[in-house]
């Protein structure tokens, strides 16, 4: 079939504007008159650095960035950050401490003893991040903890507990906070930012729902996406980070004395702001498509606009779900079901699924089948799929409960 046949709901890498796809198709092969390809040129080129500062100030415009954060391209997608967020906070929080304390490596060991990073563990991506900064921070409970685990209750997530039930680290032994706005493979949404966490130093995973909504960046020191769900191909990883965390970082030396892990250098962030993004070679043709997508965005009225459309898509889709009395089932809550990711199981069983996501391929309806960890059905209703195509969905999950009832 043509693209124009089909409408793709995969979960990431996810369907891309055809116009997008139609003008990297011709910078590939000779980019701006150049003749040469946008893939074959040097990411120190005056053209490579035009596109990775328009896409810089396009990210800014769209989530309103205030003054004191940087922007980063970096690489590794998003499961590197499970990692450089650490390394960078843990820094961070050791140089505040030696600034407070005068320099005193000892009392900065004493309070080592009791501080902890909190990791709000309410889906599959968060609980993979919380087991990463376990591993390189000595093991769980070193420096890390779980202060919400919200597969505790039910053995599979799918909800989030009350802010009452969470068991942060006092605020003045925290390192740091940690959650994922959207997961993913669990179809778990937050819907705001967590009033518990307001004030504290918050790292953000929002590759799968980060130019969906407005946020609030000052709320966050760090906030990160892979760029292959809403925002363009697998690839490059946007961060956006507080000055004040790039700033204050602690020595080699210091970290060595307290038996902490030094950063890898392409993990450090001031190694990459320094640079521009540039300390090595950036697959500049990535931040291009990157930069595309959101020049798009911009165009149709920016975040205020794409936060309605995501919401009319997915009313749509949960709606027509519903409608269906019992025959499907949504996997996660109601309060806290993802915009982005409908995870959804057929009470009739996985023949029924099957059939479902044969029919659904019949019409040109792709992509619809759940995370192999978790089974069932899952349809991601990000950016770039339209609302005709959710239309098209929605009718198609109407037609098939009433067919099978
Ligand atoms: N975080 C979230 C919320 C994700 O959905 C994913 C991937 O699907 C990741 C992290 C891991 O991203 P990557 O595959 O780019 O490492």
């Amino acid at each position: 079939p043509s693209r124009s046949e089909i409408s793709y709901f995969g979960a990431g890498p996810a369907a891309l504007p055809t116009s997008v796809l139609e003008t990297a198709s011709a910078a590939i092969l000779n980019h701006e008159n150049s003749g040469v390809g946008l893939i074959e040129q040097s990411h120190r080129s005056a053209n490579s650095i035009n596109i990775i500062t328009s896409a810089c100030e396009h990210l800014r415009n769209l989530l309103n960035i205030p003054e004191g954060y940087s922007v980063l391209w970096m690489q590794g997608g998003g499961t590197t950050q499970f990692a450089a967020v650490v390394y960078n906070l843990v820094g961070h929080w050791v140089q505040t401490q030696l600034d407070a304390n005068n320099g005193d490596l000892e009392a900065v060991k004493k309070a080592l003893g009791s501080a902890r990073a909190d990791y709000l563990v309410t889906g599959s991506w968060s609980k993979k991040a919380a087991e990463e900064a376990a591993r390189i921070t000595g093991g769980a409970g070193k420096l890390t903890r779980v202060a919400v685990n919200a597969k505790a209750a039910t053995g599979k997530f799918g909800a989030i507990p009350p802010e009452s039930q969470w068991e942060l680290t006092p605020a003045e032994n925290s390192i740091f906070s940690y959650y994922c706005d959207n997961e993913t493979v669990d179809g778990v949404e937050f819907p705001a930012f967590p009033a518990a966490l307001e004030g504290r130093l918050v790292a953000c995973d929002m590759s799968s729902n980060i130019l969906s909504r407005r946020v609030d960046v000052s709320k966050y020191a760090i906030l990160y996406a892979g760029a292959q769900k809403n925002v363009g191909g697998a690839g490059v990883t946007l961060v956006v980070v507080k000055d004040e965390v790039l700033k204050k970082q602690a020595s080699e030396e210091a970290l060595r004395a307290l038996g902490l892990p030094v950063p890898p250098i392409m993990l450090y962030y001031p190694t990459l702001t320094g640079a521009g993004s540039l300390y090595n070679t950036l697959p500049i043709f990535d931040v291009f498509i990157c930069r595309e997508v959101m020049a798009g965005l911009l165009a149709r009225g920016g975040l205020e606009v794409q936060e309605k459309v995501a919401a009319q898509k997915a009313a749509l889709l949960y709606g027509a779900l519903g409608r269906a009395g019992g025959f499907y089932k949504v996997v996660p809550e109601k309060s806290v079901r993802s915009r982005m990711n409908i995870c959804f199981r057929i009470e009739a069983g996985e023949e029924v699924e099957k059939a479902f996501l044969e029919g659904a391929e019949a019409k040109g309806l792709t992509g619809l089948k759940g995370h192999r960890s978790v089974g069932g059905l899952r349809i991601s209703n990000y950016n770039s799929v339209l609302v005709e195509a959710a239309e098209k969905l929605a009718a198609w999950i109407e037609e098939f409960a009433k067919e099978r009832k």
